[in-house]
């Protein structure tokens, strides 16, 4: 029955969203499909659909077509069997780790995770049943002698590490993890599929929080994850019973943030290439680190791991400590400080009182995260206007 053939007015009304008019010819996106429930038309329908004979959704929770999509938009772009979708960057990698590692299994994992990563690795992990290690990834070696002996199921490591933005050897820590067993999953988050596939490189499971790069306008929160079939079956599936799927608003804008990743990410890596350069010549600035200067430690393998750019995320430390840093923040006029990455508006943050707010002084020093630290997510901005307000922070330091 259509709209038009209801003669009540509360049927009408109640009905109204029912309506969807059918032309001749078809969407050229993919339309938003906020319906939570679909229907069915006999019981022969829900015995195929309900045992997979049949394709078709059921429930929003258990699966939705804009998901759908945006898994495997993710598969085909790290070249996996399968993606999964999640409602945030935590809740894919939770359902990765919980699939990876087996109740009484040990994780390993890279010491200075995102913060969010090492909260939910010491609150939760072990109340799941998993035992978890912390080990330099940055040092292969180091990884190796902790695989051995009562061997880890999984790795967990972060291509490029937060705040200094040092690079991890995905190719080398996956030899060493596949010569142990053990399963290697890569937070790509940093460094996004337009610069790196971890999976290319070896890995076994990549994920990502779309919140950042993936969706890149900031206006989004969602992860997604890619690997072996038989493997995001099961992260999906306790995404479901846990009800952490990812709603289909997100995944259609994180769909369509897809379209222009490499284009972004190209120019976000030109122009911190170039804010390093200009940053790492300026008097006030004690040390900028970023993989794409020749100088810095991280080069050569940037040369090999990442040859499209080192990515749009950046660091330095200024001389004068949290009262450069502060002075800095204020005398920039258009970049704002907020504690985010991968927009394409530059975002500036300070490592010290945001991500790592909650290590002690000694543990942050150690670390080298010290108060003069700020860190750089490079926007698609103009680069002569990023220069521009870079250079009046940096003048404001100076006095
Ligand atoms: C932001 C972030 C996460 C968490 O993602 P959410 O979408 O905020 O849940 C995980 N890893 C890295 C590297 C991140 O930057």
């Amino acid at each position: 029955m259509t709209i038009d053939e209801i003669r009540r007015r509360a049927t009408i009304a109640a009905r109204a969203m029912e309506d969807a008019p059918a032309g001749g010819t078809r969407p050229a996106v993919a339309p938003l499909q906020l319906a939570s429930v679909f229907t069915f038309r006999d019981l022969g329908q829900v015995d195929r659909v309900y045992e997979g004979e049949e394709r078709g959704y059921i429930y929003g929770r258990l699966g939705n077509p804009n998901v759908d999509a945006l898994e495997r938009a993710v598969a085909a772009l790290e070249g996996a069997e399968a993606g999964m979708a999640a409602a945030s960057g935590m809740a894919a990698l939770w359902a990765t780790v919980l699939a990876a590692v087996p109740p009484g299994g040990r994780l390993l994992a890279s010491a200075g995770l995102y913060g969010g990563t090492e909260q939910l690795l010491h609150e939760d992990a072990r109340r799941a049943g998993i035992e978890v290690f912390f080990v330099d990834a940055r040092d292969p070696e180091a990884v190796g002698r902790a695989l051995e002996g009562p061997g880890a199921a999984a790795l967990l490591v972060e291509t490029i590490t937060n705040p200094l933005v040092r690079l991890v050897n995905v190719p080398r820590l996956a030899r060493v993890a596949r010569s142990r067993d053990a399963l290697l999953l890569v937070d790509n988050t940093f460094a996004s599929p337009a610069l790196f596939c971890p999976l290319e490189a070896g890995a076994d499971v990549v994920v990502h929080s779309a919140t950042k790069y993936l969706g890149g306008h900031a206006d989004l929160v969602a992860g997604v994850a890619a690997g072996p079939a038989e493997m995001m079956a099961r992260a999906r599936a306790l995404l479901q019973r846990t009800g952490a799927t990812l709603e289909p608003f997100s995944a259609w804008l994180t769909l369509r943030g897809l379209a222009t990743l490499e284009l972004r990410v190209r120019r976000q890596s030109d122009n911190a290439l170039r804010l390093a350069g200009e940053l790492a010549a300026h008097p006030v600035v004690k040390r900028t680190y970023y993989a794409g200067l020749p100088e810095d430690p991280d080069h050569g393998l940037a040369r090999t791991m990442l040859p499209e750019g080192a990515g749009g995320m950046l660091t330095f430390e200024l001389e004068g400590g949290e009262a450069a840093a502060d002075a800095f923040l204020r005398g920039l006029r258009m970049l704002k400080l907020a504690p985010s990455l991968g927009d394409v508006m530059t975002a500036v943050s300070h490592p010290a009182k945001t991500s790592h707010r909650s290590l002690s002084p000694e543990r942050r020093a150690t670390l080298g995260i010290g108060p003069g630290l700020v860190r750089v997510s490079a926007g698609i901005e103009d680069y002569e206007d990023l220069r521009a307000d870079a250079a009046r922070g940096l003048a404001a330091a100076t006095c």
